[in-house]
């Protein structure tokens, strides 16, 4: 099945690519506008939060849920930026339209199941909203069309791809193995899809964050979306992979970005 797509036309500066910023999760109200406007003193286009957190283990921190989408919509109205968050249910879909959220992603979690990608498309038919598929935890490249294929048959066509990495037991370096063939291969197949890089899942930490930047950058990903934080430390969630918004535009300075694509 060919995908019908049509550009993303997303925000970004001439010079950088694609760039979603913003932290894990939305904690607090003080947490949200205050790293959102650190982001946006920085010239970042789309912020990012996590409203619904699917955590591996139970007792973590799962998200403020509806609470926490009147301060995504007070950073689009203070900041100008464009609000992105993660949706797995189609009641994550209306809510997040209800409170004007620009970009919705689907996680790693949910692009691994079938039966949830389908109710997620067909919640999302007649709506035209970009829409971000992670890959699936597993590295299923077909897995991954598929999810992909779900929503671009519910009439989305403003699609894209979001590598984050894959999951495996052995997490020596990466919390999650780059396995770059992948990706490749799906530009391949599908060369029209953007596809953006999170190197915050992938490394799992601070230090990863500009290495995988530039790859990413040198094998011609679109973009990147990146977990920033006002205070990292302080994260209720992936506290040792993000970065402050000063740090991120220091990274982001830094990138060499080539006109070849892959
Ligand atoms: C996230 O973006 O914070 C997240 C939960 O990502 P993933 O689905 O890639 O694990
Ligand atoms: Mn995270």
């Amino acid at each position: 099945m060919e995908l019908e797509l049509e550009p993303l036309n997303l925000p970004s500066d001439q010079e950088r690519p694609i760039v979603i910023a913003g932290p894990c999760s939305a904690e607090t109200e003080e947490q949200v506008m205050t790293t959102a406007k650190q982001l946006a003193a920085k010239g970042c286009h789309m912020f990012r939060a996590g409203v619904w957190k699917p955590r591996t283990k139970p007792g973590g921190f799962e998200g403020n849920g509806e609470t926490a989408l009147p301060w995504m919509k007070q950073v689009k109205e203070e900041t100008g930026m464009l609000t992105a968050t993660e949706v797995a249910t189609p009641e994550h879909v209306e809510l997040a339209l209800k409170y004007g959220i620009d970009v919705l992603w689907v996680g790693a979690r949910t692009s691994a199941n079938p039966f949830a990608m389908q109710a997620l498309a067909d919640s999302l038919q007649g709506v035209d909203v970009p829409v971000l598929v992670k890959n699936p935890v597993n590295p299923d490249l077909e897995l991954w069309i598929g999810a992909l294929q779900r929503i671009n048959q519910a009439g989305i066509k403003r699609l894209g791809a979001i590598h984050r990495g894959f999951s495996s037991f052995d997490k020596k370096i990466y919390r999650n193995l780059p396995m770059w063939q992948i990706p490749i291969e799906l530009h391949r197949r599908i060369p029209q899809l953007p596809i953006l890089c999170d190197p915050s899942h992938i490394g799992g930490r601070r230090d990863l964050i500009a290495p995988l930047c530039q790859q990413a950058m040198d094998l011609g990903f679109d973009g990147l979306i990146v977990e920033s934080h006002c205070s990292p430390d302080d994260a209720w969630s992936d506290a040792k992979q993000q970065v402050t918004p000063d740090i991120l535009d220091y990274i982001l300075s830094l990138l060499v970005v080539r006109d070849e694509h892959y």
